[in-house]
């Protein structure tokens, strides 16, 4: 392999989905030289690639005053205000509950929807104004070890193979890729059949009578349309593993992200399963299209606008790492002493092969069912991988069990997440290790710059 270009930085962050985004900025703020690594051509992931444009976890509704209230701050809320303010997301606040297109449980509607083009540009513009540099269109492939630390990760793009030297690596490749080329334990799916909840490829559709599917929704009670898909199921109209009618308003009124499409058995670290995955996930967002349109309301004279390109992956790899923070753990809000981020949303992880059937919830068929929502605190050592010194993970793949994922996946987390991992970057630069640094002061950076403290976090 010959290496065509090597260039050095403090800290290299691999992945550019929200996690990595966030991690880089910060770490940029603070002082360091950062490069990000993105494999494809925008910042963001799932979020923008995925079209999933709809950012959870970060605000949350307050019972009693029915209030949507910040649970995640820092660079998410800066990120969302400054969006909000420029018309090009939408204030969660401003929704009205009794009448919600954004989501169907009253307190998932505490989303924030955005326009996509947007978000590409505003996470551009914050790289750009902390000066990180962006490697676009650039896979990282391979590390290169010294003992317990990384010296540089090996990546491929248009120029040929590249070298990036830094003195601390952040994995935010949504799939723990880093850590498991650093030789770090990873478990990926099931303990029982390696079996991982499904993938979605996105579909968004336009055109859609956005009252008249809303007041169907309200007025029977039925936010799945599970009547109707149980009557197409009878018809033998519908063959899909999956019965509930799953879509989110997007920044139109009459736009909807469907990720009703469920696809089982797909493997997002491989490349073949990956393959087979995209091209049979179009096709069927086709036949799904066709079937809304004749028998859903609203959808009557609806369009596809747009079947993406990227599948969007819930869960492949997972960091067995310093800690593992357990089921037990999440269901007694356990506190740690190296607490430093959290998650307010509810378990969302479907069955592998049962694609309706959520364990951690039960029947999402259930119209309204009541989630159960839980504060869940994630550690220090959580981020941490066992054998890498100068290696921290932020994102959807953390050192958790793989239900209590369900929970800490969404934007929200994964964006305190790559906070906190970029400025503990900022605190080990000059020792290249994460264990090394002080986890108070590490708290205390976090607090004076925004981010929630775990111990005054609200709905406990
Ligand atoms: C269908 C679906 C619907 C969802 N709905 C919502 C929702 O409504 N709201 C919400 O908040 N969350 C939702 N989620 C969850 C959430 O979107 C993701 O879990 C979260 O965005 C993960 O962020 P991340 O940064 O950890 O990883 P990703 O978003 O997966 O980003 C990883 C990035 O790393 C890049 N990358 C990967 N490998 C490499 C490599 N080797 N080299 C260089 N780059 C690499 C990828 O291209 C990508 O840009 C949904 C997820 C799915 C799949």
């Amino acid at each position: 392999m010959k290496i065509k270009r090597e260039d050095t930085y403090d800290f290299v962050v691999c992945g550019g989905g929200m996690s990595g985004f966030a991690a880089a900025v910060s770490a940029a703020r603070k002082g360091l030289s950062v490069a990000l690594v993105e494999r494809t051509g925008c910042l963001g992931g799932t979020a923008t690639s995925a079209g999933v444009n709809h950012l959870l976890g970060g605000r949350k509704i307050n019972e009693e005053t029915n209030e949507h209230i910040r649970v995640v701050g820092g660079l998410f809320d800066e990120l969302t205000d400054y969006l909000i303010e420029r018309g090009e997301a939408i204030e969660p606040n401003s929704i009205d509950l009794s009448f919600n297109a954004f989501g169907w449980y009253p307190r998932m509607a505490s989303g924030v929807a955005f326009d996509e083009l947007a978000l590409k540009i505003a996470l551009d513009e914050f790289c750009q104004n902390s000066g990180v540099r962006v490697y676009f269109n650039t896979m990282v492939t391979d590390v290169e070890m010294d003992g317990r630390k990384i010296q540089s990760v090996i990546a491929y793009n248009k120029d040929g193979f590249i070298r990036l030297r830094a003195k601390a690596f952040c994995d935010c490749t949504g799939d723990g890729d880093i850590c498991s080329m650093s030789g770090n334990e990873m478990l990926k799916g099931r303990e029982e059949d390696g079996c991982m909840t499904p993938c979605s490829l996105e579909m968004h559709v336009e055109n859609i009578d956005t009252k008249e599917l809303v007041t169907y929704q309200n007025e029977n009670q039925s936010p799945k349309l599970v009547e109707i898909i149980e009557r197409l199921k009878q018809e033998g109209i519908w063959k899909f593993p999956y019965e509930i009618f799953v879509a989110i308003r997007m920044m139109k009124e009459d736009v909807f992200m469907v990720n009703t499409i469920r696809q089982i058995m797909v493997d997002g670290t491989s490349e073949e399963s990956v393959s087979k995955a995209i091209a049979a996930g179009r096709k069927e967002n086709v036949e799904l299209f066709e079937i809304m349109k004749e028998h859903f309301p609203g959808f009557k004279n609806a369009k596809i606008r747009r079947v993406f390109d990227y599948i969007g992956v819930r869960e492949t790899r997972r960091l067995v790492g310093q800690y593992v923070v357990t089921v037990d753990d999440a269901m007694s809000g356990k506190k740690y002493d190296d607490c430093v981020a959290a998650t307010t949303y509810n378990f969302d992880l479907p069955d592998p092969l049962k694609p309706s059937y959520d364990p951690m919830m039960g029947d999402a068929k259930r119209p309204n069912a009541t989630r159960k929502h839980v504060v869940i605190r994630i550690p220090y050592r959580s981020l941490l991988p066992k054998e890498t010194d100068n290696l921290i993970l932020a994102g959807r793949c953390i050192s958790a069990e793989r239900e209590v994922l369900g929970a800490i996946r969404v934007m929200g987390p994964c964006m305190m997440m790559g906070q906190v991992a970029g400025t503990a970057a900022a605190m080990s630069v000059k020792t290249s290790n994460f264990n090394q640094v002080n986890v108070q002061e590490l708290q205390q950076e976090l607090w004076n710059d925004g981010v929630l403290d775990p111990d005054q976090l609200p709905f406990e």
